[in-house]
């Protein structure tokens, strides 16, 4: 003989079904939360890695010019003959007058004009024009078969 009635029953049964509808929902938002989580740090973890890609990307070339090619920029003496009233140029790197008999180099891209010395140590650690930012060299691939 059974203990519970129909009715006890039947209450235990809606009992038990709210009781699994909640448990399911709490489920739901647990395993929404989980699934959130998992997104976002995936995410995070892929720009973390495109980020790490960039940086790491294709070797970076040195930043300075290939000491031949530093060797290699026409260099001559400067001379202000045949200039008349132009004002002797100054270099961009020193910001002093180029004076009669200094050793200057052309770059030939710009054609702007520095000493010899200033221009030899600012290409050992920048590839472009102080003055204007243009390459010193043609293009880096030129660059490249020389070294
Ligand atoms: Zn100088
Ligand atoms: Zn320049």
């Amino acid at each position: 003989m059974s203990t519970t009635s129909p009715v006890a029953d039947q209450h235990v049964k809606s009992c038990c079904d709210f009781a699994a509808t909640s448990q399911i929902i709490a489920i739901a938002i647990c395993a929404f939360v989980i699934f959130y989580a998992i997104i976002s740090s995936f995410r995070c973890f892929l720009g973390r890695r495109m980020e790490t890609d960039n940086t790491l990307g294709p070797p970076e070339p040195p930043a300075g010019l290939n000491p031949t090619l530093i060797a290699a920029l026409p260099m001559y003496r400067y001379t202000h003959q045949g200039k008349g009233d132009v004002p002797a140029p100054d270099c961009a790197i020193c910001l002093s007058e180029v004076n009669e008999g200094e050793e200057v180099k052309l770059l030939p891209i710009c054609m702007h004009l520095f000493h010899k010395d200033c221009i030899e140590l600012w290409l050992e650690k920048n590839r472009t024009c102080p003055v204007c930012r243009a390459g010193v060299i043609q293009s880096p691939r030129q660059d490249l078969e020389m070294q």
